[in-house]
């Protein structure tokens, strides 16, 4: 990793960026232009002026770092290689459709790699002022107070969020076999998606890396566990990911799914022959 990289010094420009940022999101004040850029898949005027926001601002500040941010990616059509030099991962506004509907669970996410590590995450929703942040080694605070994962390690007492948009989107045999059997193994949100207050997050195929970039960092520096969902190590570039309170919550949810795809398969070729 860079040593010369002053990461506090990174943290503190990007906080004060994305508290600026936030106050135009909480406003919300002109109007919502919305473009759909694939089925299902919305952007909005907000999303785009808020990752201008954040790519004019670092490019100036830290004009030797890369940045991987999602509007600029959807509109080269080409995802950037990850390299070792720093690099920026921006979400301007996960949570389109939320914020579409004026329904405030909606956030900006931010984090920085170096060499390939992740160093700093802030993850904001304007809407209800919940500011997570995390810098490597240095735990997670929710608005300025430590936060830690639950101490949960059975599955039944586990709440967990699971991957519906791709049953709306994919809608195979595999993902709602699989979402069925996740829900049934545990406690179910039925909620606004993913909160600090879960205890297993499941999602595979849709995330890019600037939608678990940070998340991750915040559930390690919590002392969570992130891993793909086949049980193996977690690529961000690749993100099927399985991110839990424990190892054990992360292993049994991994099982599942593995067992569940398994039985699709030979479901699927028995129905074949
Ligand atoms: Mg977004």
């Amino acid at each position: 990793m860079s040593c010369d990289l002053d990461i506090a010094k990174c943290f503190d420009f990007v906080k004060e960026l994305t508290l600026q940022a936030g106050k135009i999101l909480k406003c919300g004040k002109d109007e919502k232009i919305i473009y759909n850029k694939n089925k299902g898949d919305f952007v909005t005027n907000y999303d785009q002026q808020i990752e201008k926001i954040f790519i004019d601002g670092l490019s100036k500040e830290f004009p030797d770092h890369k940045i991987i941010a999602e509007e600029t990616v959807a509109a080269m059509q080409k995802m950037p290689e990850l390299t070792d030099a720093p690099t920026w991962f921006l979400d301007p506004l996960d949570g389109t459709i939320n914020f579409m509907h004026s329904f405030p669970y909606f956030s900006i996410s931010i984090a920085l790699m170096v060499s390939k590590v992740l160093v700093l995450g802030i993850i904001y929703n304007p809407s209800n002022s919940e500011f997570y942040s995390a810098i490597k080694g240095k735990g997670v605070f929710l608005n300025g107070k430590p936060i830690h994962v639950s101490n949960i390690t059975d599955l039944k007492q586990a709440m967990i969020a699971i991957n519906v948009p791709v049953i709306k989107q994919v809608k195979t045999d595999k993902d709602v076999t699989r979402a069925i059997a996740l829900i049934e193994a545990t406690q179910t949100c039925t909620g606004p998606g993913v909160h600090s207050t879960l205890d297993i997050f499941a999602i595979d195929k849709l995330l890019k890396p600037w939608d678990v970039a940070s998340g991750m960092l915040l559930i390690l520096e919590a002392g969570g566990t992130v891993i793909d969902s086949n049980g193996g190590a977690y690529d961000i570039m690749k993100a099927n990911t399985i991110a839990a309170a424990n190892e054990t919550l992360a292993r049994e949810v991994s099982k599942i799914i593995v067992d569940t795809d398994l039985k699709t398969k030979e479901k699927n070729k028995k129905n074949l022959t």
